[in-house]
């Protein structure tokens, strides 16, 4: 298949983009470098740098695509509540701009990359993809906008959508791994004070109700994440739009991930205990049952192997 991936320069994109190669699909990676990195783009790909807006319509016009599969994002919750103009100019503006260039060009599969963030605090563990949305956050209100935009595109353009709501995303694919100029996330940090970078882990709140106090977390290794994508490609059907949730189904403590860094890197990571951030639920689990059972996708790597993969692409850097 012919494929435009946006975002293709990023973390998760990057990845996807390298399976789509290794499957023998064309791959044109559409990204404005503005968080993304040009040597990330796997070899076999071509890129295009541009925003959306200024370009999606150009790229698409004529030139035969068969589907998009939809990175691009501004994805910092914390940024996002400072700005929340800036995530829905980005996130959902761009996002109609690439549908419409879409529709135009006549163009009826797209897969999304969306959030478990677009649930917000759960009533319920494990999350389902029927459980209510209610958002706590701009960032993740701009993409479930997206979700529902997909949905009228199908109902009303007849375009096939797949949106998969992912939950934490860790790991690397060789040379393919998290280089974000602001980290956020758990286990890069742990590792970046594994590696001497820093003193010591800020470790948010050990007052949560959970037992060891600690959030609990679903991570999700890139490789199984990615694999997930050529499986949604592949169930794209004009009219319809589908949400999957991707995760492992199990949960480990922010103490659990720690420990699995102390041990895979056998460094000493000290901790200090920060106030709770912003915004964290507890506990956030999903239910990856329907995707499962739909498109007979399961979690192959362990928490293990997601911090083994990330300290060895780390230290190649
Ligand atoms: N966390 C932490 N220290 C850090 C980064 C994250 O204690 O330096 C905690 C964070 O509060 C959350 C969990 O680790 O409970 C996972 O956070 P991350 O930002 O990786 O993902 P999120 O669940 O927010 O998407």
């Amino acid at each position: 298949m012919k494929l435009l991936v946006t975002g293709g320069a990023g973390y998760i994109g990057s990845v996807v983009s390298a399976l789509l190669v290794e499957a023998g699909h064309e791959v044109v990676v559409l990204d404005d470098l503005s968080t993304g990195h040009e040597d990330a783009v796997p070899e076999g790909a071509r890129l295009v740098r541009g925003t959306m807006r200024e370009t999606a319509a150009d790229v698409l016009g004529g030139a035969g695509f068969d589907a998009v599969l939809h990175f691009a994002a501004k994805s910092l919750v914390g940024e996002s509540v400072e700005k929340p103009g800036l995530y829905w100019d980005k996130n959902l503006g761009e996002s109609l701009a690439l549908l419409e260039a879409m529709r135009v060009a006549g163009v009826r599969r797209i897969v999304f990359s969306s959030t478990a963030a677009t649930y917000g605090e759960p009533e319920s563990t494990p999350i389902l993809e029927t459980d209510p949305t209610r958002p706590t956050n701009p960032y993740g209100a701009s993409k479930l906008a997206i979700d529902t935009t997909l949905a009228e595109y199908a109902r009303l353009h007849g375009i096939g959508g797949v949106s998969l709501r992912y939950f934490n995303v860790a790991g690397a694919y060789g040379p393919l791994g998290e280089r974000h100029t602001v980290e956020t996330h758990l286990i890069p940090n742990v590792l970046r004070i594994a590696q001497g970078d820093g003193e010591s882990v800020r470790l948010f709140g050990e007052d949560y109700p959970t037992p060891d106090g600690t959030c609990i977390r679903d991570y999700i290794h890139v490789l199984d994440l990615g694999r997930a994508h050529l499986l949604a490609l592949d169930a794209c059907e004009p009219g319809r739009h589908a949400v999957y949730n991707l995760g492992s189904g199990t949960g480990s403590s922010v103490r659990e991930v720690v420990e699995v860094c102390r041990d895979v890197t056998g460094r000493d990571i000290p901790v200090e205990v920060a106030p709770r951030r912003p915004g964290d639920p507890a506990v956030l689990v999903a239910s990856s049952d329907k995707i499962q059972a739909e498109l007979g996708w399961k979690p192959e790597r362990d928490l293990r192997a997601m911090v083994d993969d990330a300290w060895t692409f780390l230290r190649s850097r």
